[in-house]
């Protein structure tokens, strides 16, 4: 945690949410949001995600974010 702190500026670019590797350069790559996160458990995964890396994250952004439980 504390090395992904120091991420920015790093030279390597974003760091992706799920596998911890950096992202290079112009490769595929998302951006996930948890928006309804009133207990901010899922901030540290907001971010960006290798395009393959964030499949199974985007299908549960899109239930969290769609306030899937309701209110
Ligand atoms: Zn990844």
């Amino acid at each position: 945690m504390a090395f992904d702190a120091m991420k920015d500026g790093d030279p390597w670019g974003p760091i992706c949410r799920s596998c911890r590797q950096p992202i290079a350069r112009g490769a595929a790559m998302e951006t996930i949001r948890f928006e309804n996160d009133p207990d901010r458990k899922l901030e540290e995964m907001n971010g960006p995600y290798h395009a393959t890396c964030a499949k199974p994250f985007k299908s549960m952004a899109r239930i969290i974010n769609g306030n899937f439980w309701g209110r």
